[in-house]
């Protein structure tokens, strides 16, 4: 199917990125907010896989040195698990930990327990499962800020927040800058259709047996 957002002149989605119905309907919305500013930016990452999600944490293990703390990341895949102390942890999960423990703030590829001081608001998440990332239901999307020139989402957090307050069906959740991947990290909400239809269909299920059920005392 072809996406409506691959056609946007401002807000522009890189190559690339895999794209669902709930992002490419807020992303194509967009469009006119980012060009009512005249800004340029891009749809740097959309729906993910829990082992492209592994291949970025390997990333962010190597550009901060992490690998070399935690080396068994380096050939880990998302299921495979080592020992620690008494327990069993997957082979990414301390270099994981690490980043976030430095304030790179990534989901892991599959629910894990963060093993390392690790502040959100001011509350400290060590011992706590972290949720995976809301980009493998394909209902969250990153803006990457503008290339070279300005590597910072300031702009582009600006434009959000003003699109947000204008149209609240908009179809976003929640936005959280990430600074240390510089990156704007969007969740959209689930499409409403989908929500009327399948509360049309239990209606009518409903409706279909207390009709049956009316008629058949009918006949009584
Ligand atoms: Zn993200």
């Amino acid at each position: 199917m072809e996406f409506e957002s691959l056609t946007n002149k401002w807000f522009v989605v890189n190559k690339d990125v895999a794209l669902t119905e709930t992002i490419d309907t807020v992303i194509t919305r967009l469009d006119g907010y980012f060009r009512d500013k005249e800004c340029v930016s891009y749809v740097t990452s959309g729906k993910r896989l829990p082992e492209d999600q592994l291949r970025i944490i390997k990333n962010y293990a190597k550009q901060f040195g992490v690998d070399k703390e935690f080396p068994e990341i380096v050939n880990s895949d998302v299921h495979y698990k080592i020992s620690y102390g008494t327990e069993e942890i997957y082979a990414w999960q301390r270099a994981w930990s690490r980043l976030l423990n430095k304030g790179v703030v990534i989901n892991p590829p599959i629910e894990a327990v963060c093993l390392f001081d690790y502040y959100k608001n001011g509350v400290n998440k060590k011992g706590q499962l972290i949720p995976p990332s809301s980009h493998f239901y394909g209902g969250a999307f990153d803006i990457g800020g503008k290339g070279g020139d300005d590597p910072t989402p300031s702009d582009e957090l600006e434009i959000i927040s003003g699109a947000m307050a204008q149209d609240s069906g908009l179809g976003i959740k929640s936005f959280l800058l990430e600074r240390a991947n510089n990156c704007l990290h969007v969740n959209c909400k689930r499409p409403l259709g989908l929500l009327l239809f399948l509360t049309f269909r239990a209606f009518q299920l409903l409706c279909r047996c207390a009709g049956g059920a009316a008629g058949f005392l009918y006949f009584l």
